[in-house]
């Protein structure tokens, strides 16, 4: 298949891409480059500078390039800044997503994958959290996505248009091999902040909060190997034809702030100092997936499920580009 990807050129959208490419498929990134790096692009990647805000730009897209299929990353996705700055998320992010709709729609094309994330749960009554759960987006990001979500919803049913929406817990890790990985500009995720300890590029780690009501009293989160979400998305890709779907996307087991920097501490060998500070604002203690039903419908099983070899890969891509893309 032709695929467009926008975000190909940040963390998750680049990876999809390699694994696209590495299984023969042909893909079209289209990234204004705010938050992506032109060096993360895969070389056999056809590379569109533009900003989903520009319709003509995306319409020429489309008319230059007879894509099969859409998978849309471009996105701002974090949570504090949403809180922070309501209306990059319930602005941009919406009507980046409506533009990228509309175009998809007017070129006949009906395949449609949307990165949308675990922040639609606040409060989830069950744990792991399954596709049942009541949705409570958690913010003005979660927001986002869900407007997004609904908009497909509407799309499959009035326009034809397939759709799959995978609901990321926390992506985290790297390429094997080291080539691609996680660089933010500023970074605010913990797995490269403690590793950026490791590096000695920060003297210590602040761990947001030790009062919840979790074992060691630190946020649970669930992991999930950045190479995992990439073939869920493959696979939820070559199953479209067959119906839309919606799928959360975790390893299933949640693992504490201070075991994440203990699997840190191993793998790197460094004492990687903590220091105890206040709660971020907009954290929920404890969010695990449960991904039984990408498991029965697709097949899809991770491949990386260790914490350990989740920070292994994260902490040679971070070795090996101390300065991320360098750019
Ligand atoms: N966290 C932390 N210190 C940091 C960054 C993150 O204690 O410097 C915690 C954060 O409160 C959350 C977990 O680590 O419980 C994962 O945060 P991250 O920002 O990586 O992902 P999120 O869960 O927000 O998507």
């Amino acid at each position: 298949m032709k695929v467009l990807v926008t975000g190909g050129a940040g963390y998750i959208g680049s990876i999809v891409t390699a694994e696209l490419i590495a299984q023969g498929d042909h893909v079209v990134v289209f990234d204004n480059l705010s938050q992506g790096h032109r060096a993360a692009v895969h070389p056999e990647a056809a590379f569109i500078h533009a900003d989903l805000a520009d319709r003509a730009a995306l319409r020429a897209a489309f008319d230059t390039h007879q894509v099969d299929a859409v998978m849309h990353f471009a996105s701002n996705t974090l949570v504090g800044e949403s809180m922070a700055q309501p209306f990059l998320y319930l602005g941009n992010n919406v009507t980046n997503g409506l533009n990228l709709l509309q175009e998809t729609v007017a070129h006949n094309v009906h395949r449609f994958i949307l990165s949308s994330t675990a922040n639609l749960f606040d409060k989830p009554e069950r744990m792991p959290i399954s596709e049942k759960e009541r949705i409570v987006p958690g913010s003005p990001y979660g927001e986002s996505k869900y407007i997004l979500e609904r908009m497909l919803h509407w799309l499959d049913r009035v326009s034809g248009l397939r759709y799959a929406a995978l609901r990321y817990f926390n992506a985290a890790g790297a390429a094997p091999g080291g080539e691609r990985g996680e660089d933010h500009s500023p970074e605010t995720h913990l797995i490269p902040l403690v590793l950026q300890v490791a590096l000695n590029q920060r003297e210590h780690v602040t761990i947001f909060g030790d009062d919840y009501e979790t074992r060691d009293g630190t946020c649970v989160r669930d992991y999930i190997h950045v190479i995992d979400l990439a073939q869920a998305h493959i696979l939820a890709l070559r199953a479209l034809d067959e119906g839309s779907r919606t799928y959360n996307l975790g390893n299933g087991q949640g693992f504490t702030v201070r075991g994440v920097i203990d699997t840190c501490r191993e793998v790197t060998g460094h004492s990687i100092p903590a220091v105890i500070g206040p709660r971020r604002p907009g954290d929920p203690a404890d969010l695990v997936a449960s991904s039984d039903r990408i498991r029965e419908e697709l097949g899809w099983s991770p491949r990386y499920p260790s914490l350990r070899t989740i920070v292994e890969h994260a902490w040679e891509w971070h070795r090996t580009h101390p300065h991320g893309y360098g750019d």
